[in-house]
């Protein structure tokens, strides 16, 4: 994947699209007044199961019979975790995804209402209805085949020199298709107020540069079974069993070698290494097969003269291999990702094959979900911002709005507090820290303005051409950013989301609508529960802006050191704690987490919750009431288990596996023990003590 905005930091990897080989996720906004689309409670379509809405505090997902000095996991989520298998259309099954289910639901429902060739729909309704209704009519999908993808591979077939083959990748990443590298507008990481150009390694297949590059046993695995997904893909296309093999091995040594030209993930978590702005004439004479000068010409970019190059080891590198390899070669890989990014959206022998390698295979998930779900997703991923405009009319109220803006204070107050009091921090530093603390920025529920989709034209009966309108119209909405200022009223998320999310170049944190109920945030629930869950969150999110990463961007967003050397190393030796801690533990058989990976998520875990405890306790002065036990538990024990109840999952082994390589976040089990583990509180609130297993003899601490 590009670097999108400045990597935002997510509550949550999102990988059902990747699991599914669904659209990727990207959302979109339509001028400010929005057309009353009050779809009052639609009846439940046919066929749907009814989910339950998820609780909060939920004591029958407790297994009691553990010590939760123990295994304070099992405690709070041993119930739960036996009565939840993994349903079989899912690679994992989790809270996020309890409730994720309820809210697509609610789309469902105003989807199926507004595919009805209704000359009433307003424009947006028009838009969402008919996208969902070309991608639920299967039977014309399975009949047409490969035939629409026919202009895309004819396009790929006409080429015939190696200028004819830029065009080509110039062309397939205008509508959607990544190849090869990727260019977008991201914001000047020195001066995050304008927008800028950037191009970034990519083009690869496989989730990860290291499945083509390691040793082990489980790497070759993969390998083969992509060899194979390769070859099956290309037969059919229609090519002989022995011409798709060679087709098959012709990927595999194209993306080997990008592989490895591409950085690691945790050398991309540097900010320095994503800091390689240059004149594009320099980045030309970097890598001049990439015919750059050409190559930005057909994308059709506002004109700009630097260029942010993440990394020029990439571009020079491959430089080389588009010389050498042959172009029948390249156009056989051309073929393939136009192939794979259409492949879901096209007649079922496409979608199962897609679906047996990277659902099954990649991510150990049994079945492929019911057309409606992929469908009320694929709309989601490609009309978020017109889809999130009913969603949020029938789901989200001001009363949400403000109890959520209160806590986020609440949670800033605790911030602010901790940073003071910190030990081994300077005062130079520390008001450097307020300073950003102070700047930060907070959206809640929706964007102000929604995104226009007005010129994106979605037919009844077309679902690839529809999703290649909303992909190009993407690309395009994204490339005309490039020297524009920074918008900070946009959102990463649609408003239906389940996640949250901090930007360090926006230095704001941002909470779609999705997120804001039951289990993280029950308006019915006391102060104790909705602290432990909302609460984590936002101190969750607020830590970013202090983690690895965000504590090298400043309040305006720039990438600058505000430290003093000597704070800065107080800081690298108790983030070198968390990541020693969290690469002891083990996700499935003997493959331990990457604590260097995952240390920007471990950190805002541990910090969120320690502030969000702060802000609790000082809610408990003002209010006796919320101090008093409640269902045998006090205040503290009832916002640990409200927030360890957020982490209750099973995972699929694969996708346990897949996630170690690729995901920033834990798993539940250890963004619990891992927490809690380190916290005094914790200890004392259930009376741990030393040499249990919940009470480490070496506590990390940054917030
Ligand atoms: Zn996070």
């Amino acid at each position: 994947m590009l670097l999108k905005r400045v990597l935002p930091t997510f509550l949550l990897a999102a990988t059902a699209a990747f699991a599914q080989g669904g659209a990727p996720a990207h959302k979109d906004t339509k001028p400010a007044p929005t057309p009353a689309v009050t779809a009052k409670k639609a009846a439940a379509p046919s066929g749907a199961e009814m989910v339950a809405r998820p609780k909060s505090f939920d004591l029958d997902a407790m297994d009691k019979s553990v010590d939760p000095c123990e295994d304070f996991y099992e405690y709070a989520c041993g119930n739960w975790r036996k009565k939840n298998p993994i349903p079989s259309d899912q690679a994992r099954w989790g809270r996020f995804n309890e409730l994720a289910e309820y809210n697509r639901q609610t789309l469902h429902q105003i989807l199926e209402k507004d595919s009805a060739n209704n000359p009433k729909r307003t424009p947006v309704q028009q838009k969402i209805g008919d996208m969902y209704q070309s991608c639920m009519d299967e039977s014309a999908v399975n009949k047409k085949g490969k035939a629409p993808l026919k202009p895309e591979l004819d396009r790929i077939a006409a080429i015939s020199n190696k200028n004819q083959l830029i065009d080509a990748i110039a062309y397939l990443q205008n509508v959607g298709v990544p190849v090869l590298f990727g260019f977008s507008s991201q914001p000047d990481l020195h001066n995050a107020s304008v927008e800028i150009a950037g191009v970034a390694q990519g083009g690869l297949g496989l989730p990860d540069r290291d499945y083509y590059l390691n040793p082990d046993a489980k790497s070759k695995e993969t390998r083969e079974k992509y060899l194979d997904h390769l070859a099956t893909t290309f037969g059919l296309l229609g090519d002989s069993p022995e011409a798709s093999k060679k087709e098959a091995q012709a990927v595999m040594d194209i993306e080997t070698k990008l592989a490895e030209a591409a950085y690691e993930r945790v050398k991309m978590r540097d900010p320095k290494n994503r800091d390689h702005k240059m004149k594009v004439s320099e980045l030309a004479a970097l890598a001049p097969n990439f015919q750059f000068e050409r190559y930005f010409t057909a994308r059709n970019a506002p004109a700009f003269t630097e260029v942010n190059v993440v990394p020029p080891d990439f571009f020079q590198k491959v430089n080389p291999v588009l010389a050498s390899v042959s172009l029948s070669d390249w156009k056989t890989y051309l073929r393939w990702h136009a192939t794979r990014a259409a492949a879901p959206l096209l007649s079922e022998d496409f979608v199962n094959a897609n679906f047996n390698f990277y659902g099954k295979f990649l991510s150990g998930q049994k079945e492929l979900q019911p057309r409606w779900k992929r469908c009320v997703q694929t709309t989601d991923g490609l009309l978020g911002e017109a889809l999130g405009q009913p969603y949020v009319d029938e789901t989200f109220g001001k009363e949400g709005k403000e109890r959520m803006l209160e806590m986020v204070k609440a949670l800033e107050q605790a911030l602010g507090q901790d940073i003071q009091t910190l030990d081994w921090m300077t005062p130079e530093t520390k008001t450097k820290a307020e300073e950003k603390l102070k700047a930060i920025s907070n959206k809640i529920g929706y964007p102000d303005k929604w995104r226009d989709y007005g010129t994106v034209k979605i037919m009844r009966g077309n679902l690839l051409a529809n999703a290649q309108a909303a992909r190009a119209f993407e690309v395009k909405r994204n490339l005309n950013k490039i020297g524009k200022p920074l918008d900070k009223s946009e959102w990463g998320m649609s408003p239906p989301t389940v996640n949250a999310y901090y930007s360090a170049a926006e230095n704001d944190i941002n909470f779609p609508a999705g997120i804001l109920q039951p289990p993280f945030f029950d308006r019915n629930a006391d102060d104790a529960v909705n602290f432990g869950g909302i609460g984590v969150v936002i101190g969750h999110e607020l830590t970013h802006g202090f983690d690895d990463q965000g504590s090298k961007f400043d309040a305006a967003g720039n990438f600058t050191d505000w430290w003093t050397p000597a704070d800065r190393q107080e800081f690298d030796k108790r983030t070198g704690c968390v990541a020693d801690e969290y690469s002891s533990f083990v996700a499935v058989d003997d493959l331990h987490l990457n604590g260097r990976l995952t240390l920007g998520e471990n950190t805002a875990d541990n910090g969120g919750i320690h502030i969000a405890l702060m802000a609790l306790r000082k809610q408990m002065e003002k209010d006796a009431k919320l101090a008093q036990e409640k269902e045998g538990f006090t205040p503290e024990q009832r916002f640990f288990v409200g927030f360890a109840q957020v982490w209750c999952e099973n995972r699929t082994p694969e996708s346990a596996r897949l996630l170690v390589k690729t995901d920033p976040h834990s798993p539940g089990q250890y963004r619990v023990i891992g927490t809690v583990q380190n916290n005094a509180d914790f200890a004392k609130a259930f009376n741990c003590k030393a040499g249990q297993k919940m009470v480490s003899a070496n506590a990390c601490h940054v917030w």
